[in-house]
């Protein structure tokens, strides 16, 4: 027998590795596991060559547990060890700069175990004392390993029947939950799934006069040979469906999905699907951020999938991953042919991708806004999609607007809705006047717009009630039975006047009051809210630091249609009921600014030191004047209006229109209508 030292210039790395692996430590069972494959592997490896001569029999791998001695025991049939391979791979580990390493990276299990081959010693992060009980292929006796977790082991000649390896770990106190039945279970299909050597846990189960009973059989928890790595000229679409049911049970029918098989520049395969996310799905900034962290493959465009390459270190962290160049390499390889996948499907079977479009276009933004390159990639199968429900690449709806919905400046105005019922009217009006509108209703969509006018030369988007329709895609400017601009004055302050900004648990409204010539055929009174305004209050939702935008209150304008027949009577019978009492008013305003205009001129001649205190005083005093006649011409107006039924009815019908009329308003309009209508 033979005792000795294991070979760490650490003192001691078991209560290192026990205090900072705790977090990780059921990895053990992945480490352990693995060498026993690598060993199994190695064994028909040598076969193969002809070095191993002997039987190899059933070649598996067994996890058993025993509670009783509270052990878990990991046996193979592998190349086994003789006592000088001992020494030299288990006893002796380098550990140079271990102490700066560890303090590195002490938060960090997957970076220690990697960085130092720890594979093995990974088993003391839940034992109190681990065995190796081994027989080498060669000819050697068997040997027992033991080591309490002390630096000190133990080495001794043993008798074993069978070629390979048990590595029995005596479970400490605090880790017994690993001889559940279930939690191993669970572990083993966690972190063993794909092992190319059969692993058996206990045996299948079965029903037997009431109750389950063990049956001959092995439960075998791996799967050997996985749908990737097989041909795909032998799989059929049901094996890849159900394939992707057994890796994500909760997820609905992938879209599609493409099977990856490379061995040049780098060996990879595996397979990627493409999820459905539901739209309702409420994909916040965090969520998205959160989400995209799940699978490191690829930033761009987020996947189900499973990848397997020799070119990726396992041992490592996901952050580590990351910046590792094989990753790098692999995702851009990935997200080519991600990209070359969609562009054949686009091509080869359009209308199946414009039945999935709605489905995959969140992957297709998302990667647009996270990645500037793609949208030169994207844009060969980027669609829009209008309020009728037909789809469009970008040089199509180009083609389809450009007539119709160039302004007077050369930029070409996409129009849109986000929300089709709420928005009708002005869908409907814009659809009557030749113009195209898009629905952009997805999640992604807001963001999705700044970045399109940004990539697209000579575009503005802007929502359909951003204004009204005639100044939606300005052209020339029209010219119409325009009202002098003093009695189109007079109207906006008799609407304004009743028009009070709505504070309401939802959020709040104001209101600005626009009196403009819409022409005869339009409504009476419209509203609209300014593109720029709505949008720093849709950014503020998704970005931090621009909450400010988001108290604001929501900005309206009600615009008058001087146009309309309605108004006008109301502007006559305003001037009618007001004339007597504005008359006054308007002569003294009158008077007033003319004496101001004339107070500026002379006051504009003379350098700023010239001017006399005298006729500073002049200049505000007739300021002062002047608004307090138009206090008095508002009051007076206010006053016709307070009574006026029409002006709320009509202010009510916009506020309907959009959604806005509530609560004791809503009311009061009703019964307003019922009285108008007796
Ligand atoms: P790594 O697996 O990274 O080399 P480990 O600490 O896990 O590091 O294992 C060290 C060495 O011990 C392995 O390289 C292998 O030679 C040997 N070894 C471990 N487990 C077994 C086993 N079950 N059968 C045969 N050899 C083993």
């Amino acid at each position: 027998m033979k005792s000795g030292n294991i070979g760490v210039t650490t003192e001691n790395i078991f209560p290192v590795i026990k205090k900072f692996l705790y977090s990780d430590h059921e990895i053990f069972i992945r480490e352990i596991v693995s060498n026993a494959v690598d060993a199994t592997q190695k064994l028909k490896t040598l076969a193969g060559k002809g070095d191993f001569k002997g039987e190899m029999g059933d070649l598996k791998i067994r996890v058993s547990i025993d509670k009783d001695a509270k052990t878990i025991t990991v046996s193979d049939n592998g190349i086994g060890m003789t006592a000088d391979e001992i020494e030299k791979y288990i006893n002796q580990i380098a550990f140079s700069g271990a102490n700066d390493f560890l303090d590195k990276y002490k938060d960090d299990a997957n970076a220690i175990i990697g960085h130092f081959g720890l594979g093995f010693y990974s088993s003391f992060m839940v034992s109190k004392q681990v065995d190796i009980i081994t027989k080498s292929y060669q000819d050697a006796p068997a040997v027992k390993w033991t080591c309490d977790g002390s630096p000190s082991f133990t080495l001794e000649e043993t008798e074993k029947a069978e070629r390979g390896t048990d590595i029995v770990m005596h479970l400490d106190d605090d880790c017994l939950e690993f001889l559940e039945k279930d939690k191993m279970e669970g572990l083993l299909r966690k972190y063993c799934h794909f092992l190319p050597v059969p692993i058996a846990f206990g045996k299948k189960t079965e029903w037997k006069d009431g109750k389950q009973v063990d049956t001959d059989e092995d439960n075998i928890i791996n799967n050997v040979e996985p749908l990737w790595a097989k041909k795909p000229a032998d799989l059929k679409d049901e094996d890849y469906k159900e394939f992707y049911r057994h890796l994500f049970p909760m997820a609905d029918e992938p879209l599609f999905w493409i099977h990856l098989n490379v061995d040049y520049p780098f060996n990879l395969t595996g397979i990627l699907y493409f999820p459905k996310i539901k739209n309702n799905l409420d994909i916040q900034r965090n969520k998205i951020q959160l989400y995209c962290n799940q699978v490191f493959v690829t930033d761009a465009v987020e996947l189900h999938g499973v990848i397997d390459s020799p070119d990726i270190p396992l041992n490592v962290s996901r952050s580590y991953l990351q910046s590792d160049a094989n990753v790098k390499k692999i995702s851009s390889y990935i997200t080519k042919k991600v990209n070359d996948r969609l562009a054949s499907i686009f091509k080869n079977e359009r209308e199946d991708f414009e039945k999935k479009w709605d489905d995959i276009k969140i992957f297709i933004h998302y990667g647009l806004l996270t990645e500037e390159d793609y949208f030169d990639k994207a844009k060969a199968y980027f669609l829009l999609k209008d309020t009728e429900g037909k789809h469009y690449t970008l040089d199509e709806y180009q083609a389809l607007i450009k007539d119709q919905q160039t302004n007077k400046d050369g930029q070409l105005v996409y129009l849109y809705a986000n929300d089709p019922d709420a928005q009708y009217t002005y869908i409907d009006a814009a659809k009557q006047k030749g113009y195209n509108v898009l629905l952009m209703d997805g999640q992604l969509d807001a963001p999705l717009v700044g970045m399109l006018e940004r990539k697209l030369e000579k575009t503005t988007f802007t929502r359909v009630d951003a204004d009204v329709i005639d100044r939606l895609i300005q052209k020339e400017e029209t010219q119409r039975n325009k009202l002098e601009a003093e009695r189109a004055d007079k109207l906006s302050i008799v609407f304004r006047s009743q028009a009070l900004p709505l504070k309401g648990a939802g959020g709040s409204a104001d209101f600005n009051v626009e009196a403009q010539a819409l022409g005869e055929d339009q409504l009476p009174v419209m509203m609209t809210q300014s593109e720029y305004m709505r949008r720093m209050k849709e950014m503020a939702r998704l970005q931090p630091g621009m909450a400010f935008y988001g108290e604001m209150p929501d900005m309206y304008n009600i615009i008058l249609n001087t146009d309309s027949p309605l108004i006008r009577e109301v502007l006559e019978d305003c001037e009618k009921q007001t004339d007597e009492a504005l008359k006054p008013i308007e002569a003294e305003l009158r008077g007033l600014n003319a004496r101001q205009a004339v107070l500026r001129q002379e006051q504009d001649k003379k350098k700023p030191e010239e001017i006399t205190q005298e006729e500073k005083d002049d200049l505000k005093k007739c300021g002062e004047d002047i608004r307090a006649e138009q206090q008095k011409r508002d009051d007076v107006l206010k006053g016709y209006a307070e009574k006026n039924d029409r002006v709320h009815q009509l202010i009510d019908l916009a506020l309907l229109q959009n959604g806005l009329l509530k609560g004791e308003a809503l009311t009061r309009f009703v019964k307003r209508s019922v009285e108008m209508i007796k």
